[in-house]
């Protein structure tokens, strides 16, 4: 099977179309061809996060690869064949660790033995999948499908400092295990919780944002506070987490020097009450995420209460690697999406 080629200022234009292409070139082991590298954000091409995402799909599977710098618009990436291995990746400040997760897991489960990946960089970055939301909501949610991984967060880092430090253990996926995902129930007697991660800022930033949780309405179980101390930054996280028995959906939001606690709040209370009004079985990242996994399957379904760009955009991306074909229906507040295998 020939190269891909994909026009990387397609749809959204952003990271994500690099990375799923990355990431399904070293599965199908095809030759991966991207012009116009996010050619739709304010600084087109690579840059280190990006540049980060490359680099450890290159070393996963042995990949060659021409137009690898800073601030390129093409790439040439030629994959080898799956290693297996303990690898660390380092990433400079500002770059999401969750990224290069999210582009090396799939991959490695295709290996033929257990890998360790550790990452150095954000653990919690506004515009990237915090820890939290990979460990409680993305790991689980692939689990069904027979990917099985675990991971510990080993020190936190805030954007944009980064320097948090996090490691996943992945198993060889098993052919006879798991299933095609059915996430089209809504959540049943749903539980909410939340955690308020500071870290270096005085302590009545945390307890002004638990009280404006309280106020918010929403019936809360828990609201931890939790004091952040091994991270080199000052940092503000807030984490919202929904749980019934089937699994949890996690949703963030990030403080910033200038940015009242209302607005982190309103920011994080608002995703959550959105999806659960909506009555979808999942939010619109864990929508994103899953896609690549349930089109590995050939097959599956969910529904989620937005259709991002992201997810539409993978869903183009996926089809030029996979004989699948998606189907989007609009039903009530939400979306029903299935995956077939032509
Ligand atoms: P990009 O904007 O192309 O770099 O892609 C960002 C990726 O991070 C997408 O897969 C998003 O779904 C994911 N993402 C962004 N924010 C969050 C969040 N708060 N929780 C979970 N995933 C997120």
């Amino acid at each position: 099977m020939g190269t891909v080629h994909i026009d990387g200022s397609f749809g959204e234009g952003g990271g994500q179309v690099l990375r799923t292409g990355l990431t399904l070139a070293a599965i199908t082991g095809r030759g991966l061809h991207i012009d116009n590298i996010r050619a739709n954000r304010p600084k087109p091409g690579l840059g280190k996060q990006h540049l980060a995402c490359v680099e450890a799909a290159c070393k996963i599977c042995n990949a060659g690869c021409s137009g690898d710098k800073i601030g390129s618009t093409k790439l040439d990436f030629t994959p080898g064949g799956v290693a297996a291995g303990n690898y660390n990746f380092v990433i400079g400040s500002a770059g999401s660790a969750s990224l290069v997760i999210q582009t090396v897991l799939p991959v490695l489960f295709f290996a033929d033995k257990p890998s360790t990946v550790t990452v150095t960089g954000g653990t919690h970055n506004p515009w990237a999948p915090p820890f939290d939301f990979l460990k409680e909501s993305y790991l689980p949610g692939i689990a069904g499908m027979g990917f099985k991984a675990d991971c510990k967060l080993l020190r936190f880092g805030f954007y944009p400092a980064g320097g948090g430090e996090i490691v996943f253990k992945v198993q060889p996926k098993r052919t006879d295990e798991g299933n095609p995902p059915d996430l089209c129930e809504p959540m049943a007697g749903p539980k909410i919780s939340a955690k308020i991660y500071t870290s270096r800022l005085p302590v009545q930033i945390a307890q002004k944002q638990h009280k404006l949780l309280l106020d918010t309405g929403l019936d809360f179980e828990a609201i931890e506070n939790i004091n952040v101390t091994d991270s080199v930054s000052a940092g503000n996280c807030v984490v919202v987490r929904i749980t019934d028995k089937k699994r949890t959906i996690v949703f963030t939001g990030f403080g910033s020097r200038g940015k009242p606690s209302e607005k982190v709040i309103n920011e994080v209370v608002t995703q959550a009450r959105d999806f659960l009004n909506s009555g979808a079985a999942i939010d619109s990242h864990l929508a994103d995420q899953l896609l690549i996994y349930m089109a590995m399957q050939r097959a599956g379904k969910f529904t989620t209460n937005r259709l991002s760009k992201h997810l539409t955009t993978n869903m183009e991306v996926i089809k030029k690697f996979l004989p699948v074909s998606f189907v989007v229906e609009k039903e009530h507040d939400y979306y029903r999406v299935l995956c077939t295998g032509l």
